[in-house]
């Protein structure tokens, strides 16, 4: 062979698909619900405090983020020790394949779920076993369990599940902790978390702090709005969030994206406000989806999952046609996030035009 070869598994590294920007109509906004992101602008002073950290971007960032990692220890009511902070949630789930796997190691998740997990898994060497998610997006956490063997060194639950939508709750997260062994770490992955809004609803602090094996990701990008400077973080005991922070890529969080962050814990109450009003959205559009036939999982996200099978590039299509680009995903469905209320009207016309 004349040139270089990547480990085999290098090569079989499914490719991420990135949520697709509106297709530009003339006279018509576009709106972009493919990547679960937030559609507000950034808050005043976090632009500012974003804007006095470029003006310093000759130096490097404090590679520690010191300052992040105690405003979050501070929010969080927990020691620094249990933290990691890393580029986006994204980086964590790769740095704790890395961290926990060998090749050949197996890391079980529902599927379908993140899309990321099968990639920072090939991308370690590791195995991805998928347990289908239920009829109704759900994890079927007792298959799960199942599924875990002497290689197993991970379990990931994503709640709420990324793209179908419905969260775990507590009582079922707590049956299936009891049941998980100890030598294996249990991901929780709670992205959206500040989305969820039901009875019995995770509570991942609590948990972390009852389980040693516990970690929770959560991310930057979606409620709080930063999702391009890339921050997320973990928490977990001790000895796994040293881990974490012992293979991050070093100076990883920039200057930028740690001053962000910062303004962002400060600017909580603004932020979670809108969060409230993307909820109420939320719960407007699955509404009109019920008047219109449409039978919805229970979303506890930012977004909206059509089970479509077969006739999901045809409704992605009539998407895009209304001026709104949603993410499919091939004879599945279509995930569709809570954007802008213009948006979410077009969302629900499209929807009914399309069911009748
Ligand atoms: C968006 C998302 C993340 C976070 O990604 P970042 O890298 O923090 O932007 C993590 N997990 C799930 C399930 C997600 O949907």
């Amino acid at each position: 062979m004349a040139h270089p070869q990547p480990r085999p598994n290098v090569l079989a590294i499914p490719a991420y698909v990135a949520g697709r920007p509106p297709t530009v109509r003339p006279g018509m906004t576009a709106y972009k619900l493919s990547s679960n992101e937030n559609p507000y602008p950034p808050l005043p002073g976090v632009v500012e405090a974003a804007t006095r950290a470029v003006a310093v971007m000759n130096r490097y960032p404090d590679m520690g983020s010191t300052a992040l990692y105690d405003a979050l220890a501070a929010r969080l009511e927990v020691p620094v020790t249990d933290l990691a902070v890393a580029t986006g949630s994204v980086a964590l789930i790769y740095q704790l394949v890395n961290a926990f796997c060998a090749p050949g190691d197996e890391v079980v998740y529902a599927w379908r779920s993140f899309e990321a997990y099968p990639i920072a898994v090939t991308a370690a060497g590791a195995e991805s076993v998928k347990v289908p998610v239920t009829a109704d997006g759900r994890h079927d956490l007792e298959a799960m369990l199942a599924a875990i063997t002497d290689r197993t060194r991970i379990v990931m639950v994503c709640t709420p599940n990324n793209p179908t939508g419905p969260a775990v709750t507590q009582a079922e997260l707590d049956a299936f902790l009891a049941r998980v062994p100890e030598h294996v770490v249990a991901v929780v992955d709670e992205a959206y978390l500040e989305f969820v809004r039901m009875d019995d609803a995770v509570d991942g602090l609590a948990t972390y702090r009852r389980h040693p094996n516990v970690v929770l990701f959560r991310t930057f990008s979606k409620a709080y709005g930063l999702a391009g400077f890339r921050v997320g973080y973990a928490v977990a005991q001790e000895h796994v969030a040293s881990a974490l922070r012992a293979v991050s890529l070093p100076f990883g969080v920039s200057a930028v994206a740690q001053a962000a962050a910062i303004a962002s814990l400060e600017a909580e109450g603004e932020l979670l406000a809108r969060v409230d009003d993307l909820v109420a959205e939320r719960d407007r559009v699955v509404a009109g989806l019920r008047e219109t036939g449409w039978d919805v999982s229970e979303p506890q996200g930012n977004f909206v999952w059509f089970a479509l099978g077969d006739r999901t590039a045809e409704f992605a299509a009539a998407a895009d046609e209304a001026g709104i680009t949603v993410r499919p995903f091939a004879g599945e469905g279509a995930r569709v996030s809570i954007g802008e209320t213009e948006g979410n009207d077009r969302l629900l016309e499209v929807a009914r035009a399309f069911s009748a």
